[in-house]
């Protein structure tokens, strides 16, 4: 068999790069498929996944085709969550690293000023939820005149959330001379429809959800009788003690009660909900993906698109309304090579739901008696101990593309005319440095960072302390992500 690797598509050395440093040795099939067709611009309608590769799919050759010299934004990514914006900006932001793409992130409950000024600087490609997207088409902050190439994410989901209006309406301020593709789990009727509207004449391309991925996962169920679920759940995280879990609920206000109940002071537990502000929702995820804390207790804003690494068990506390949801939540354990675990409790009034999910599901789903009082106790001091333990630290995949970064702050910014080109300048008179040692500039009111590439941080840093940018002596250190640190009260006492 001839091994397929990304040579074949004549990438720039860049994104090579990038990907080398990824780890993705092979394209996935979606990949395959998706990305000789739209480096010639094809218009692409594509059934895909989540957890297919779809956003290298489209992120590959979009960063490819970008055009870097272009200040305005060239491409948009609508998707239909929050949560799924930010991952795919981080997704095109580390495939475009080393081409220094330029990529912005527009969702609601998150304040728009920053947004506007962000998208006051070049841009190359935006990513955002419909709402917020219009929002700023509107008060003629997103100028879309360049817009070359237009991604639909989750397109079917757009459709489920009622954002569909909004999306057409986006579409009717873009130029007509575009590539669009657009992504979708099911191409249903309403999909079909606007394709025919919006797209030209697209390929099709239909990727088979790979029966190895619910493979990856064992799953099992408690019905729960009379007893209350909360007991239950209590008893399964004894005996299961998981690494990395999710509990999903159906609503918000399950997800607070729950938490509530067991994790308020408790450093293992953290909530995340679509009722929450945004900044927060955001930490937690980046928290989460770091192995911070071992418990997210969820609605469905986690159960689509996010690519958590290690999740070892899920457990559907409320059984979800739509059978789809399930494999969704599911999908976020047996990842990446991985085997994983879904556990759903079914009460007497759930019976009918859960059928018409057992009946959809492929795979059986196994029935477990609910753990016995001696059970638990057998298992509790070892549960108790875990729960004290601070978890080992999850690498991220973006870790060997990010450990030859350093990103550096210079205490100057716009209110003192700083520009890209006195940073360039300056750099590139340093011993050993060129253009392609400097990676992302963000120049803010009075702060720029720069991202240095290729091992050369620690010597800019040094050099620059002794060295005048734009005419001066700047204070320049590094940028540290800031800690997350979120007020909590005494740790753990609750849990039995
Ligand atoms: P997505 O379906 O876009 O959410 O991608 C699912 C996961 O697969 C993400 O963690 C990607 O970083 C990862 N991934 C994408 N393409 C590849 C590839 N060719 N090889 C290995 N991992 C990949």
């Amino acid at each position: 068999m001839i091994e397929t690797k990304f040579n074949q598509y004549h990438l720039s050395d860049e994104l090579l790069k990038a990907i080398e440093k990824l780890n993705f040795k092979n394209p996935t099939k979606v990949q395959e498929a998706v990305i000789p067709i739209a480096l010639e611009k094809n218009d692409i309608l594509c059934k895909a996944q989540t957890g297919s590769g779809k956003t290298a799919a489209f992120g590959i050759p979009i960063c490819e085709l970008l055009d870097w010299e272009e200040n305005k934004p060239q491409v948009l990514v609508l998707t239909p969550t929050r949560e799924l914006a930010l991952q795919v900006h981080e997704d095109i932001f580390n495939i475009g690293r080393f081409k220094r793409v330029k990529v912005s992130a527009l969702y609601g409950k998150s304040p728009i000023r920053r947004q506007e000024k962000e998208l006051k600087q070049k841009t190359h490609v935006v990513v955002g939820t419909p709402g917020r997207v219009l929002d700023h088409i509107e008060r003629g902050n997103f100028i879309t005149d360049e817009i070359k190439y237009l991604i639909i994410d989750e397109a079917d989901e757009m459709l489920n959330m009622g954002f569909i209006d909004q999306v057409e309406e986006i579409i009717n301020e873009l130029p007509k001379n575009r590539v669009t593709m657009l992504f979708s789990a099911t191409l249903e009727n309403e999909i079909q429809r606007l394709s025919q509207k919006y797209m030209n004449n697209p390929k099709i391309i239909e990727i088979e959800a790979e029966a190895k991925r619910t493979d990856a996962i064992e799953q099992f169920v408690y019905k729960t009788g009379n007893v209350d679920k909360l007991e239950v759940l209590n008893n399964v995280l004894v005996l299961e003690n998981p690494d990395s879990c999710i509990v999903f609920c159906n609503t918000q206000e399950r997800v607070n009660a729950i938490f509530n109940l067991l994790g308020k002071n408790n450093k293992a537990f953290e909530k995340i909900h679509g009722g929450m502000e945004q900044d927060e929702r955001t930490q937690v995820m980046q928290r989460f993906k770091k192995g911070a804390f071992r418990y997210l207790i969820a609605t469905d804003v986690a159960a689509r698109g996010i690519d958590v690494h290690e999740i070892s068990l899920v457990i559907n506390y409320d059984v979800p309304w739509e059978k789809e949801t399930y494999i969704h939540r599911i999908g976020r354990t047996g990842r990446r090579g991985t085997m994983g675990k879904a556990i759903t409790l079914v009460s007497v009034k759930e019976g009918r739901l859960f059928s018409d999910i057992e009946a959809y599901t492929d795979k059986k789903i196994i029935a477990r008696e609910c753990p016995t009082v001696a059970d638990v106790a057998a298992l509790k001091s070892a549960f108790v101990e875990k729960l004290l333990k601070k978890p080992e630290e999850k690498i991220d995949k973006a870790h060997d593309l990010t450990k030859e970064i350093t990103k550096i702050h210079i205490n100057a910014g716009k209110k003192t005319k700083m520009r890209p080109v006195d940073i360039v300048g300056t750099l590139c008179n340093l011993e050993g440095m060129t253009a392609a040692d400097i990676g992302v500039i963000t120049i803010l009111d009075v702060s720029t960072f720069v991202e240095i590439l290729n091992n050369k941080g620690p010597q800019v840093l040094k050099e620059l302390q002794t060295r005048n940018i734009k005419g001066r002596l700047r204070k320049v250190t590094l940028a540290e992500d800031k800690p997350v640190t979120i007020a909590r009260k005494k740790p753990i006492r609750r849990f039995y």
